[in-house]
């Protein structure tokens, strides 16, 4: 008996099939890895539904600060945010999984407890999931505050990938460069978020200057045929997530989502879930909408799945 794809899952619609298709999710933010009802089952919260579209990137900082702004101080949230996100990524399929988990956390979490509490959370479950835990940077975070978080984090020698977020056009990437340094000389694998807001030449800058391994979003990069030439030789992997840049507005509509442009010049890219809390699609629905959609064919789904969980393969 052959071993089912991707290819068998979506041409025959078989969805619990797709579901346990092993896949991966590279571009997953711990805090937000679960859905809403989770929030609203655990603390009673009464939770506003995002808009369908977030015309700028204050008001989608602003949804989360609204919605859970007040439960991130509260004991017990960071593990019970952490325990349901392994919890969705495990029924979904997700056998390799890149999660970042923000350094602000370590102001509430001193010490080693903040990598404890994601190690035993791991463990208990979803222990059959290859983990990165990926060291999570917020540019917009005071700077010395920052680094002191991540320097100490770093030490830990839990983290295993390091990624930057938030406002893309704030400050300069150079500023990081001897934290990344750091974590290259670590053994880290070196993300960040780039090309969501910014250039195609914005891409290939921020990768060089970082010495990018892979890369968050990206799909700027598809307005230069430059940079995506440049992107495929050196085999950087994008980790897009295509309903989160629906909703931003960085995409038109999914049926005219970059990525088939980034596909079609050799990038390679991954498809990922960006905050589950807020988007509300699943790895396995990203792949039934772009197969449904028509942007990829189910073959094609097969090779991005593959180029997923084979990431961190040498
Ligand atoms: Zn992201």
């Amino acid at each position: 008996m052959t071993t089912p794809t991707l290819t068998d899952a979506l041409t025959q619609a078989d969805d619990s099939l797709l579901t346990s298709l092993p896949k991966s999710d590279l571009h997953n933010h711990g805090m937000l890895g679960f859905r809403r009802d989770v929030l609203r089952q655990l603390y009673n919260a009464d939770l506003k539904e995002p808009p369908a579209k977030f015309q700028v990137f204050k008001e989608f900082e602003d949804y989360l600060n609204h919605t859970l702004g007040p439960y991130i101080p509260q004991e017990g949230f960071f593990e019970h945010s952490l325990r349901n996100a392994f919890l969705q990524a495990k029924a979904d399929g997700i056998r390799v999984l890149q999660m970042s988990i923000d350094s602000r956390f370590y102001y509430y979490l001193p010490g080693s407890m903040m990598t404890d509490i994601v190690e035993r959370a791991h463990k208990e479950c979803a222990p059959e999931i290859a983990f990165y835990p990926q060291l999570g940077m917020d540019r917009a975070h005071n700077f010395n505050r920052l680094m002191h978080e991540v320097e100490n984090l770093l030490d830990t020698g839990f983290f295993k990938s390091i990624d930057l977020y938030g406002d893309e056009l704030h400050g300069s990437v150079d500023d990081f460069i001897p934290i990344y340094k750091k974590a290259q000389q670590m053994g880290l694998i070196l993300t960040a978020h780039v090309g969501e807001y910014g250039s195609a030449e914005s891409v290939r800058t921020t990768a060089e200057t970082l010495q990018l391994d892979q890369i968050q979003h990206g799909i700027a990069a598809a307005n230069s045929v430059e940079v995506m030439q440049w992107l495929a030789k050196q085999k950087i992997l994008l980790n897009v997530c295509p309903s989160s840049n629906v909703a931003l507005c960085r995409a038109i509509s999914l049926e005219h989502h970059p990525i088939r442009t980034l596909f079609d010049h050799g990038v390679r890219v991954s498809i990922n879930t960006d905050d589950l809390f807020v988007f509300n699609q699943s790895v396995s629905d990203e792949y039934r909408n772009l197969h449904k959609a028509g942007v990829f064919h189910a073959e094609e789904l097969e090779q991005i799945r593959q180029y997923g969980l084979q990431a961190f393969e040498a």
